[in-house]
């Protein structure tokens, strides 16, 4: 391997569970066939030592499952805490296990964001969607947004909601006000298709997408294409196996972002029909750069993934 060509992960996403509390209808999670694991401490250890050998800028112990129905995820953010001091710490959650006696144990930690995937306020939409009690959940997030609790939780709290062809306008904007009240960030998104398991009506973009520039591990240790592959189909290694460095600059890794990058994304299986539009322009020539961008602004204008739709 040329040292010159050696990149490194921005983002390392680590799967300590591939459980999960909630059913929700456009999440992969309920199909997924693998067996259902809480990642062993040997493995997590293993790959946050692994990270400390580049820089990196931000990770989430977070994949394909709840982390809080992982009953090691405060030890294991602690870890994250201590040992990788300056990369971000990001946190992903339905709020539905996020009690008071965990938010308490997030005081002072260091989560520098925290999302958590409310996607409606109307309670029977959301024991349709999610399979959970919608009460439990408000319950918490009240807790967690007092005043003098929540910046001590994470710096930054957002709440998310998955727009669906069955969410209204009125969902969407209950949602935005109820954010406003409680004084985090709401944030709208279309539905991913999860490289076509999913239906979504949002097309496959044809610029490169952000994913191929980070890595996510399962619980099992074979990392994963990206957060779509949910069954680890298209493995780029193994973690238990490799350093998380030589995985992201292995030869399965380098196709991918070398097609994405030369804008034949249609050709990287499964990419060519996973609507996933986040871009990438990382390490892409200022031509290409150029081309990209007129595609992403378009995609955007186009089909408005993000934000309130009717
Ligand atoms: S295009 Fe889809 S399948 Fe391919 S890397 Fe991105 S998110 Fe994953």
């Amino acid at each position: 391997m040329k040292t010159n060509r050696i990149e490194h992960p921005r983002l390392v996403a680590i799967e300590t569970t591939n459980r999960c509390n909630a059913k929700c209808e456009f999440c992969p999670n309920n199909r997924m066939s693998r067996d259902r694991l809480v990642m062993d401490d040997e493995l997590f250890e293993k790959i946050i030592d692994d990270c400390r050998s580049f820089p990196l800028g931000a990770i989430e112990p977070f994949l394909n499952g709840e982390p809080f129905v992982d009953p090691r995820i405060m030890d294991r953010l602690l870890l994250i805490r201590q040992r990788l001091p300056k990369t971000r710490l990001r946190l992903y959650t339905n709020g539905y296990g996020l009690t008071p006696k965990r938010i308490d144990g997030l005081l002072g930690l260091g989560v520098d964001h925290l999302y958590v995937s409310l996607n409606t306020l109307d309670p029977e939409a959301y024991r349709r969607i999610m399979g959970l009690d919608l009460e439990r959940t408000l319950s918490n997030l009240a807790y967690l947004t007092e005043p003098q609790r929540k910046p001590r939780v994470a710096r930054k709290v957002t709440f998310r909601m998955t727009r669906t062809d069955e969410t209204t306008l009125k969902e969407q904007e209950d949602f935005i006000e109820y954010c406003r009240r409680l004084g985090v960030r709401s944030f709208i998104v279309g539905l991913f298709n999860y490289k076509g398991a999913i239906p979504s009506h949002l097309p496959v973009p044809p610029y490169p997408c952000e994913h191929i520039t980070r890595i996510d591990v399962l619980s099992s240790g074979i990392v994963t294409l990206c957060c779509m592959d949910h069954e680890g189909e298209y493995a780029w290694g193994d973690a238990r196996k490799d350093s998380i460095l030589d995985i992201y600059n292995g030869p399965v890794a380098l196709r991918y972002r070398t097609l994405h990058r030369q804008g034949r994304r249609h050709e990287a299986d499964p990419c060519g029909h996973c609507n996933v539009f986040w871009p990438s322009l990382e390490r892409v020539s200022p031509l290409r750069k150029a081309q990209f961008a007129v595609q992403i602004a378009s995609y955007f204008l186009r089909f408005w993934p993000t934000g309130k739709r009717a």
